[in-house]
C-alpha cells in the first residue's frame, strides 16, 4: 500500500477533507489522505468525525502512525462502523482544539529560543504546554520570559516548513534541540520549521503560519526537577 498522504502538511489550517478508506482494524481505520495529526513529537493525535457512505457519523478519538509509519490510524469510538476499504468518507478534525496545539507547538520553539540549553523532554497540550530544560548555571526567570516570548509573539515573524535529508541532519546534529524528541526517521525527508530570525529545527508538529497568531502567553510555573533541570510551563491566555 502506499504511503498515506499527510494532508495536514499540505495545509495545515484545512479543517475538512474527504477520503477513501484503506484499511480496517476493529475500531482503528486507516485513509488513503488525512488532515489528522498523529501523536508524536509532544503533540497529541487529532481528534474529530468521520462520517460514512451510509451517513452515519462516528467520533475520531484518537490518531496514531502505523507501526510502519508510513500509514495513519484513526481510532473510531465503535468498531461496529460498518467502514470498509474502498469506501468514501468525510472526515472533520476538532478545530479549536487543534488550532490550539498549533499555537501551543509555535510558542515552545519561541521558548526553546529564549533558553539556550538543551531540551530534555516537552509535551503539547490544547490548555497548558511544558518545556524542560537541562539548564545548568543558567538562570531562568517566568516574569522574564512571559515579557519576551510575547514579544516574539507580537514581532509577528513569519513560520516557514521545509525538508532536510536524513544524511544533512546527521551532519549538522547542533540542529536537534530535544535529547527525548528525536525527528521520525526512516520515512524520508524531514520536515523543518523555521520561525524567521529565532528558530529552525526539524519538527513534524503542526504550526500557526505568523507568530502573531499564538496570541498571548503566560510562563504560569517553573517546577525545580532536580539540580540542574527545570520544567517550564506555558498556557494561552
Ligand atoms: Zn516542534
Amino acid at each position: 500500500m502506499s504511503a498515506v498522504r499527510r494532508a495536514y502538511y499540505d495545509d495545515s489550517y484545512r479543517k475538512e477533507l474527504t477520503a477513501n478508506v484503506t484499511a480496517v482494524n476493529g475500531e482503528w481505520i486507516e485513509l488513503d489522505q488525512t488532515i489528522f495529526y498523529p501523536l508524536g513529537g509532544g503533540q497529541p493525535g487529532d481528534t474529530g468525525r468521520v462520517t460514512g457512505p451510509n451517513g452515519r457519523t462516528h467520533q475520531v478519538l484518537d490518531t496514531r502512525k502505523s507501526d510502519t509509519g508510513d500509514q495513519i490510524k484513526h481510532q473510531l469510538d465503535t468498531d461496529e462502523h460498518g467502514l470498509k476499504p474502498g469506501d468514501t468518507v468525510d472526515t472533520e478534525i476538532d478545530w479549536e482544539r487543534r488550532f490550539k496545539h498549533m499555537r501551543m507547538h509555535t510558542s515552545m520553539h519561541l521558548l526553546g529560543s529564549l533558553i539556550p540549553v538543551p531540551v530534555t523532554g516537552g509535551s503539547v497540550g490544547a490548555e497548558k504546554s511544558r518545556l524542560d530544560f537541562d539548564l545548568g548555571e543558567h538562570q531562568i526567570d517566568k516574569e522574564d520570559l512571559t515579557t519576551r516570548i510575547n514579544a516574539l509573539i507580537e514581532d509577528a515573524h513569519p513560520v516557514a516548513f521545509g525538508t532536510i535529508t536524513e544524511a544533512e541532519l546527521d551532519e549538522r546534529p547542533g540542529l536537534v534541540r530535544t535529547m527525548s524528541v528525536q525527528p521520525p526517521r526512516g520515512a524520508g525527508d524531514i520536515r523543518t520549521v523555521r520561525v524567521e530570525d529565532v528558530d529552525f529545527q526539524p519538527c513534524g508538529g503542526t504550526h500557526v503560519n505568523n507568530t502573531s497568531e499564538i496570541g498571548a502567553v503566560r510562563v504560569s510555573k517553573i517546577e525545580n526537577k532536580g539540580k540542574r533541570n527545570r520544567r517550564v510551563h506555558l498556557v494561552l491566555e
